[in-house]
């Protein structure tokens, strides 16, 4: 029974022991004493220590996997799917300087020994050109066969003394009389067209003036090969004419056609058309499209003495009412010599 009260003693006393010990861990005073201060004070220097630590580890770890990551994408699209590497940057195209090319201020066509490749493209930033009289236009006579010639323009119906506008902006490069024309203004565009204003009664312009969409260049009348007054209005390209109205609508809204045209050979031979009618208007958008609408090649045939529409129709294995039609004449119209005829 002593033993027994012995051990019970004991075991109660480690007990205690144990609480009191535990009861000081427990105890702020425990750790902030003089003696053990300096143990605490490094205690949490460690723990801090050892948290950031971790964390460097953590995001040192996620900084290999994303590099992983990019390692494997690079592979995956610049490696497996293109064997090139992908450059993507903006391709600028020049423009083409046509004010500078060919400026010749003294000739009328500056480009006589330049041949024109068919199909080309003409470009146009606007959508809208200025109409070349302020009062409402009409077309007297259109681009295609006149009385056995080709009429290379069109003629607009004004009265001598109106005003006459620049249809788009560009650079006037030829002011003088010029023979059939009259008295003439010619402005290059910056898409290369050159607009020639005709039968003028007056240039308020001179050459190597920059003018604007609208601006008055000169007044309108009967000077040259005129008839009545009117502007007869032509659209060149390097020398070649082109029918105006292929690429204008001389409408009220003053319309180009598209900002991109192209033009075959159809489109500026006077030949194939008829100056009393405007032609059938299909624009080119593409290439394509213009090597598909492409005309065959036309012959001509002069009138020699004793010509006629039966001998020139044996001579091409034409028919005589083809060749009536595409010159616009009548079995009963007279050829005259050096008169040129269409055989297509
Ligand atoms: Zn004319």
């Amino acid at each position: 029974m002593k033993q027994f009260k012995r051990k019970l003693y004991q075991q109660s006393c480690y007990i205690w022991a144990e609480f009191k010990s535990l009861s000081l861990l427990l105890s702020p005073r425990f750790y902030f004493s003089d003696k053990t201060k300096p143990l605490t004070v490094f205690a949490l220097l460690f723990v801090v220590f050892q948290s950031f630590a971790q964390n460097d580890g953590y995001i040192a770890s996620k900084m290999i996997q994303a590099n992983k990551e990019i390692e494997i994408l690079e592979k995956v699209v610049v490696g497996e799917f293109s064997k090139t590497p992908i450059v993507i940057a903006p391709v600028v195209i020049p423009e083409k300087d046509y004010i500078a090319e060919n400026w010749i201020t003294t000739r009328f066509n500056p480009y006589e020994n330049t041949l024109l490749e068919y199909p080309f493209k003409l470009t146009f930033k606007d959508s809208v050109f200025a109409s070349p009289i302020l009062r409402k236009k009409v077309v007297t006579s259109h681009f295609g066969w006149r009385r056995g010639r080709a009429h290379k323009g069109i003629d607009i119906d004004l009265y001598t003394g109106d005003k006459v506008l620049a249809m788009m902006g560009g650079k006037v490069r030829y002011v003088k009389w010029h023979y059939g024309h009259g008295n003439i203004v010619v402005i290059r565009h910056y898409n290369g067209l050159e607009t020639v204003y005709a039968h003028l009664s007056k240039q308020l312009v001179q050459v190597n003036d920059s003018v604007k969409k609208g601006q008055i260049i000169g007044k309108g009348g009967i000077s040259g090969n005129a008839r009545g007054s009117h502007l007869h209005l032509e659209v060149r390209f390097q020398g070649t004419c082109i029918n105006p109205e292929y690429l204008f609508d001389f409408g009220p809204e003053n319309k180009i056609r598209a900002s991109e045209i192209w033009v075959n050979k159809k489109w500026s031979q006077a030949y194939t058309q008829n100056s009393r009618r405007q032609a059938d208007i299909y624009i080119c958008h593409t290439l394509e499209e213009a090597q598909t609408m492409a005309t065959p090649e036309i012959t001509y045939h002069i009138i020699k003495r004793g010509d006629t529409l039966s001998s020139i129709s044996h001579k091409y294995q034409v028919s005589i009412p083809n060749l009536c039609k595409s010159n616009h004449i009548t079995t009963k119209t007279m050829l005259r010599v050096g008169q040129k005829i269409a055989i297509h």
